[in-house]
């Protein structure tokens, strides 16, 4: 037989993939990070040639207290700069705000008595620490710990050390809030002080702000009475200067238009590409997956050929996204900045600890559509602190209602999924809010996060092609005032609508700028950058495997059965590769029909889907009861050792599939449930049972 390019490709990459298993990766060492984003890369202090000792810092910058954030998405910092801000301002703390991965801590046994160390903590996925994290919470948790001056754990070494920790986690995991939970053990046992409770936030029961707020005040009446602070009147004080810069034409070559770093600025994007520098990649193609017209689902194909960024199946996409048109126009015109739009302004730090969250000189525009969460939920701290500067006496009077009442909050506010310009909009009829200074607003909302999606390719198969699946997110609420935009899924389909020409590119009039900063995106692109999972096939392809992916859930899936297919079709022996599937209507949302039958030819009796289609017939039926359906066969293969995926909704689905797996194998093994739960649990510390949640 013929073999076709297609064939000799996964050949080539077949025995490359070998190679690599044999030598454990041992020559791709010689290359470093293979997927491109090496914490070292991103370790600003140390690339920067800045000490890496925080009792320096704070005796340089004359601070008394350090706030340090663990954060993967940008919250756990935005919790960080608003504790600083509020130590400040009530209590007259001088605070710095501390990205846990510039500072060594083997001198933390050093830290003075009289400052005070606080800790923002993000659990990340299964109980781990976020990237920026990792060295600290291995530091701080190791068995052999030593410190500068050569005391061990025993000597208990931070007596001298006052800390607050606050966590942000989420119920729906196993390992709710672990880091915090761990690194305040690990500190205590240490000699550490923790002043105030070790505060958790839920974002599982969307609880994170109002946990947040509950924690915050007794927190501060300890610190106050251990560190002998007086509260004083909080006065507004800015953290960073807004100078505008009428002598700077925008389109002058140094300003920075939504452009993310010097590189791209100067139009020159250069590797490695990261989460601090999105390479520029061209989408090559994108397909609606649904057969119905009010909801849609892209399947996009992104090209990473030539950034010398690279991925292994299950690694994850991150999307950077810029805000609608409309949204930007809703946001500076309420805040009477729309004539002004395009006016240069030099941003900077009114202290040398306080980082500015985007490159300048820039322009309002820029800062409103590519740099901060314009769109997001409201806080209703910052509604708080918004109040002072509202119009007129009564709107004032209705900030600070909304902003001490949390049930009424939440009825107006959050509810309706108002934005910050929305809900100005709502409480002023439209008269612009201009007594606000621009500082609060970089302060208080967070800086644009990229978006990722499970990357639903195989690298075996299409090694410089990454494919997404992702569902756009409009939300209607009765009640609420606007539909609720997804920010990146719009903008993608926007791009979508782009490429195949589409006569009505905007439908919702949401007005994206897709040809980027100064046409730099043009063509169809999009910035994005490669995150390395831990959601991996067995290397072993003859191992059988379950997974089970609802929905978009099915994302990464189609990821591994492509790459088992392509094993198959190499003449590999491919273990039995389980699909359980669920949407709405097998007609309308049933994604990949045409693939998932190209792969059963390939796989032949090795692949079984299972499909739950919820609203075809009279009885609900979901991925759930397919499993309890199939337990027979579930448990033979998990007796056999196979590998046990979930993906997708974090909140419901996949407690409840995980749920369903203990009892299964109690009925089965005939132990009790508590057993079967344990024997999950191991399953999944020993990387058996995998999860992809969100
Ligand atoms: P956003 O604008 O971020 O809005 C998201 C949600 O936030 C809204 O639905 C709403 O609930 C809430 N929200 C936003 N604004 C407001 C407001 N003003 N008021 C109240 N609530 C508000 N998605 C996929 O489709 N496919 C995947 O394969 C996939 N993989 C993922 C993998 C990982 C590891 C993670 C973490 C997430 C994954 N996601 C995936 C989800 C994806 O990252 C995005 O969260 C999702 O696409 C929505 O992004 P968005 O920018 O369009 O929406």
């Amino acid at each position: 037989a013929q073999l076709d390019t297609l064939d000799i490709i996964v050949l080539a990459a077949l025995l490359v993939g070998t190679i690599a298993y044999f030598t454990k990766g041992t020559y791709w060492a010689v290359y470093g990070d293979p997927y491109g984003n090496s914490l070292a890369t991103s370790n600003g202090a140390a690339k920067a040639g800045k000490s890496r000792n925080i009792l320096e810092k704070l005796d340089e910058s004359d601070k008394n207290c350090v706030v340090f954030y663990g954060s993967q998405t940008g919250t756990a910092e935005d919790y960080a700069s608003r504790i600083a801000k509020e130590g400040h301002s009530r209590f007259g703390l001088n605070t710095m705000v501390a990205d846990l991965e510039d500072y060594d801590f083997d001198n933390l046994d050093q830290f003075p008595d009289d400052k005070l160390a606080v800790f923002v903590l993000a659990t990340y996925g299964e109980g781990e620490p976020t990237d920026n994290a990792v060295e600290f919470y291995e530091f701080i948790n190791s068995d052999d710990i030593s410190f500068s001056e050569g005391a061990s754990a025993e000597d208990k070494p931070l007596a001298n050390l006052k800390y607050v920790a606050f966590g942000l986690g989420n119920n729906t995991y196993e390992h709710y809030n672990s880091m915090v939970r761990n690194v305040d053990k690990a500190l205590t046992k240490l000699g550490g002080t923790r002043l105030g409770a070790a505060g958790e936030g839920d974002d599982g029961a969307g609880t994170m702000e109002e946990d947040f707020l509950a924690w915050k005040e007794p927190m501060w009446t300890a610190v106050a009475e251990t560190l002998g602070l007086e509260e004083r009147e909080a006065v507004y004080e800015p953290v960073f200067s807004i100078t505008e810069k009428p002598e700077l034409d925008a389109e002058a070559d140094e300003v920075y238009l939504g452009e993310p770093n010097k590189n791209h600025l100067e139009g020159s994007q250069k590797g490695p590409f990261n989460a601090n520098n999105p390479f520029i990649a061209p989408i090559t193609e994108s397909t609606e997956l649904f057969t119905v017209k009010d909801r849609n689902c892209l399947h996009m194909d992104i090209s990473i050929a030539g950034s010398n960024l690279s991925y292994t199946t299950g690694d994850h996409i991150a999307i950077w996204p810029n805000n609608p048109g409309k949204e930007v126009d809703r946001f500076l015109s309420i805040l009477g900045l729309a004539s002004k739009r395009n006016t240069v302004v030099a941003v900077k730090g009114l202290d040398p600890t306080a980082k500015v969250p985007f490159p300048s000189p820039t322009t309002y525009d820029a800062i409103a559509r590519f740099h901060m969460e314009i769109c997001a939920p409201v806080s209703r701290q910052l509604v708080s602190a918004i109040a002072q500067f509202a119009p007129n006496d009564d709107v004032k009077a209705e900030m600070a209602k909304l902003g001490s009442d949390k049930d009424y909050f939440h009825a107006k506010v959050t509810e309706r999924n108002l934005n910050l310009a929305q809900l100005f909009d709502i409480l002023t009829k439209g008269e612009p809010w201009t007594q606000i200074p621009f500082s609060l607003m970089i302060e208080g909302l967070l800086k644009l996060q990229p978006r990722y999606y499970s990357i639903s390719s195989s690298s075996l198969v299409q090694k410089d092609k990454i494919s997404i699946t992702a569902v756009v997110e409009s939300i209607s609420k009765p009640g609420a005032p606007h539909i609720l935009k997804g920010v990146t899924t719009n903008y993608l389909l926007a791009l979508k609508q782009k490429q195949h020409g589409d006569p009505d590119p905007d439908p919702h009039g949401l007005n994206y700028a897709i040809t980027g900063p100064r046409n730099k995106y043009d063509g169809v692109h999009v910035p994005v950058h490669v995150r390395h999972s831990n959601f991996k096939l067995p290397s072993d392809p003859s191992k059988p495997i379950v997974m089970v992916g609802p929905g978009t859930g099915v994302a990464p899936f189609r990821g591994f059965v492509q790459e088992r297919a392509a094993q198959a079709k190499a003449g590999q022996k491919v273990g039995k590769t389980i699909l359980f599937f669920g949407c709405r209507r097998k007609q309308e949302d049933y994604i990949y029909a045409e693939e998932w039958e190209q792969y059963k030819n390939d796989l032949g009796d090795s692949f079984e889907m299972h499909t739950a289609f919820s609203r075809d017939g009279p009885d609900k039926v979901y991925v759930q009861h397919l499993i309890e359906k199939h337990a027979d066969d579930v448990n033979k293969l998990l007796d056999q050792k196979a590998y046990f995926y979930v993906c997708g909704d974090a909140a419901n689905m996949a407690h409840d599939v995980n749920n369903l797996l203990g009892k299964l194998i109690a009925s089965h093994r005939n132990v009790s449930a508590e057993k079967g739960k344990e024997i999950v649990k191991a399953m999944k510390a020993s990387n058996q049972y995998q999860e992809d949640v969100w």
